[in-house]
């Protein structure tokens, strides 16, 4: 893996392809026996979740399906704190195993507001699975029951995740390199 240039910003190597296939199956055998005799709903989080989700998914070894719904509340490369929701789900949850599919939790508000909305809708569980998880960044509590990797505090690229719309589309995860 070499450096890569996304805008202005030069990122650094941090997980391999390798490395995050591997913790996509280990999290698809978790969800596999939990899940065993049940039919999950999985609700991946566009636009970042999208590669995630789709890995997850073919990981799986029982019925599922899946829908996907957008929730924003980065800018750049900042948190702005405020959870917009910009694509609802039409699906009828209600009585549902749920399965929120997270590229990254930050602060963790996106989460705990989708938490908070899908739980309204009375399903008959939600879990979130979440890639990578920044523990030094939550300002909520959280139970994140299938996490891929805790990681610091540094803004990542690539596979699904962005840097203003670029960077989404590297197999590889890339951390932007201090000065
Ligand atoms: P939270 O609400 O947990 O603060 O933010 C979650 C969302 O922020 C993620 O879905 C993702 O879109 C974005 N995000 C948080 N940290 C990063 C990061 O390091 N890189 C990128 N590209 N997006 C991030």
């Amino acid at each position: 893996m070499n450096y890569v240039t996304v805008h202005d910003k030069t990122f650094q190597p941090f997980l391999s392809e390798a490395e995050i296939q591997q913790a996509v199956s280990r999290l698809g055998k978790a969800i596999s026996k939990d899940y065993k005799g049940k039919n999950p709903l999985f609700i991946g989080v566009l636009n970042g979740a999208f590669m995630f989700c789709s890995d997850l998914l073919k990981t799986l070894e029982i019925p599922c399906e899946v829908t996907f719904v957008r929730l924003s509340s980065y800018s750049g490369m900042e948190s702005t704190g405020e959870v917009r929701s910009v694509v609802n789900l039409h699906e009828d949850i209600e009585g549902r195993d749920i399965i929120l599919v997270e590229d990254i939790v930050d602060t963790g508000l996106t989460m705990q507001k989708a938490l908070a909305n899908f739980g309204t809708l009375k399903p008959n569980s939600i879990e979130i699975a979440s890639l990578l998880v920044k523990p030094d960044c939550l300002q909520c509590e959280l139970d994140i029951k299938y996490k891929g990797f805790e990681i610091p505090e540094k803004f990542v690229v690539g596979y699904g995740l962005d840097y203003d719309g670029l960077g989404r589309n590297f197999k590889d995860i890339y951390q932007l390199k201090q000065d």
